[in-house]
């Protein structure tokens, strides 16, 4: 048997060696046949049969769904839900059993190929994306109609075998995820997915490697190969050698025992060697699951991404059902500091909000621009948002801001927001902090306005070195022109920390830079003290922060800022961290 790698997006991080089991892809082998004129009547029953089967499937699984993965599968399996409910979708189905007299599964895959024609047509990476859930819908329909298993791994998987089982799946559906939970595998790869796709973000909740995006990875790979799956560098290896299988088990090991290590400083103050306390927080997207935030060492929540409540829905949450979703945090997490960020839609998050249409989404009515449009909006969610803050430590955080005039505006509206709860007489903070996301170029060079005028900043680094280098963070095309570590972005975060730094105003990092414990000692060093992230990476951080020495390191980080070009910047700061 060759041996062959292949590369693909990494997702969740990790070593995992095992054996391939290839999941079943229904679509592929659907079957077209002419339905007798006296069995069609039947023929749309046996399809509305296995809908129904299909939609009790789903709902079982959404109701044994534990606290921590409702907020990230939860919505997921409502859409799905959605799909198997639209009226137009299901009529255009029966209506082609009965004039073409052919059989379900061919009539819900001609359905499914003509709404896949209409996604492709998208120009938006994140709505191109969503086009998955319709076909993770139908590739369901299709098993039950075949009266496949509703689980998508066969039986012939022993159970005692699992923890060593690789799933290799075309594409994986959130019900599929939660499956694979509950049977505790080794890992997965799929062929399609990108950073935004769903099973990005259930491989991140579910914690075990995975790697999508691998293209050919289920035609190439065949039932029970070994393969190493290298969820930190993307790398599949399909029939290792003995020399690498050895190098890779070696690696396995030592990632296992940092694993171990990390877990005993979950309680340690995080502070460096020199006694500078810095905080690490975590970054969210739904009220669910705040025990796990708690156990990961967070002591504070640094970004609550409100948009996520707001997706994959027909209609928006209404002031109360957002007030309860902030409240449960602000509660949750007792007295610590719950950053909230008002809508950040638009670009890659998109929801059934506005009917304003905009040509460029990265660049266009998104985010703060959009909620001052629609101020309405704005509205709901300060008012939201204010009686929340009543019962905890909530701070309101402001998107993609690009000039002071926007920010006026934004407080004018948060003003009249106040107005309106004490007239009504609600309990609110009155002194409620109010931050700035800086994620825009103009932003990072004007910080100084920006932190006078705002009680903290938080640096969108995501955004940033999207906007600073002109690469569009959703496009794999120009994937290897996106780093944060051009000369141009750094300075523009030294910029806003300086800038925090002159006004006394704290100044966190909420985008992905935060999250990278190779980088910790350089934003230690140019004099970042808060960092927010997701809440698998705060212990790699932590232990970062306990090695370093503040003065030792910022003569380092000086030095580094004044270089010119990305490839001595990076070599620098990989000395950095020996
Ligand atoms: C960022 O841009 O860095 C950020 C934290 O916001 P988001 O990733 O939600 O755009
Ligand atoms: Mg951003």
């Amino acid at each position: 048997m060759s041996s062959f790698s292949l590369h693909g997006v990494a997702v969740s991080s990790g070593i995992t060696i095992g054996k391939a089991h290839l999941i079943s892809n229904a679509l592929l082998e659907v079957a077209h046949y002419q339905v007798p004129n006296h069995l069609v009547a039947d023929e749309v029953k046996r399809f509305t049969n296995a809908i129904k089967t299909v939609k009790a499937d789903l709902k079982g699984i959404h109701q044994d769904l534990p606290d921590t993965l409702l907020g990230d599968l939860g919505s997921f399996i409502n859409t799905h839900l959605a799909i198997l409910s639209d009226k137009s979708f299901l009529d255009a189905t029966k209506k082609m059993i009965r004039e073409d007299q052919c059989n379900a599964e061919w009539a819900i895959k001609l359905q499914l190929d003509n709404i896949i024609e209409q996604f492709d047509a998208f120009t938006d990476a994140y709505l191109r994306e969503r086009k998955q859930d319709f076909i993770q819908v139908v590739e369901r329909v299709i098993k039950a109609l075949l009266g496949h298993p509703s689980s998508q791994f066969s039986t012939n998987v022993k159970k005692s075998d699992d923890k060593d089982i690789i799933l290799v799946a075309h594409d994986i559906s959130p019900a599929d995820a939660i499956q694979f939970k509950q049977n505790q595998f080794a890992g997965f790869i799929t062929d399609v997915g990108g950073v935004t796709s769903h099973t990005a973000i259930l491989a991140r909740s579910l914690n075990i490697p995975s790697i999508v995006a691998l293209q050919k990875a289920r035609d190439l790979i065949s039932e029970g190969e070994v393969i190493i799956v290298d969820g930190s560098q993307g790398v599949v290896i399909v029939n290792p050698s003995k020399e690498i299988l050895k190098q890779y088990e070696l690696r396995q090991r030592q990632w296992q025992l940092e694993q171990q290590k990390l877990s005993l400083i979950k309680s340690t103050v995080s502070k460096t060697i020199d006694g500078t306390a810095i905080a690490l927080f975590a970054n969210i997207e739904s009220q669910h699951g705040i025990e796990a935030i708690q156990e990961s060492g967070a002591t504070g929540i640094g970004l609550f991404r409100t948009e996520f409540l707001f997706m994959n829905r027909a209609d928006a949450p209404d002031e109360e059902e957002q007030f309860l979703a902030y409240k449960s945090v602000a509660q949750a997490m007792k007295k610590a500091p719950v950053i909230i960020r008002t809508l950040d839609l638009g670009a890659d998050k998109q929801a059934n909000l506005s009917n304003i249409e905009t040509a460029n989404t990265a660049l266009g009515l998104r985010a703060v621009r959009l909620c001052l449009t629609e101020p309405h909006i704005f509205h709901t969610q300060f008012r939201a948002l204010l009686r929340a803050s009543h019962y905890g430590n909530i701070k309101i955080l402001i998107p993609m801001l690009t000039s002071l005039a926007e920010l006026r505006q934004t407080k004018l509206l948060l003003a009249h927001a106040k107005q309106s709860l004490a007239k009504e007489k609600i309990p609110f903070n009155d002194h409620i902090q109010l931050g700035g996301m800086i994620e825009v170029p103009a932003a990072a060079i004007n910080a100084k306005a920006f932190a006078r005028e705002l009680d903290f900043l938080s640096i969108g680094t995501n955004d940033l070195t999207q906007y600073t280098l002109a690469v569009d963070r959703t496009d794999s095309t120009v994937a290897h022109l996106y780093n944060s570590l051009h000369p141009s972005v750094l300075q523009l975060i030294a910029n806003t920390i300086a800038a925090g730094a002159k006004f006394g105003k704290a100044v966190s990092v909420c985008g992905e830079m935060a999250g990278d414990a190779q980088l910790t000692k350089l934003l230690l060093g140019m004099g970042l003290r808060q960092f927010s992230m997701h809440p698998s990476q705060i212990l790699s951080v932590k232990q970062k922060v306990l090695q370093s020495n503040i003065n030792k390191i910022t003569k380092s980080v000086n030095r580094i800022l004044k270089i010119e070009d990305i490839a001595k910047t990076e070599l620098q700061v990989k000395e950095l961290n020996h």
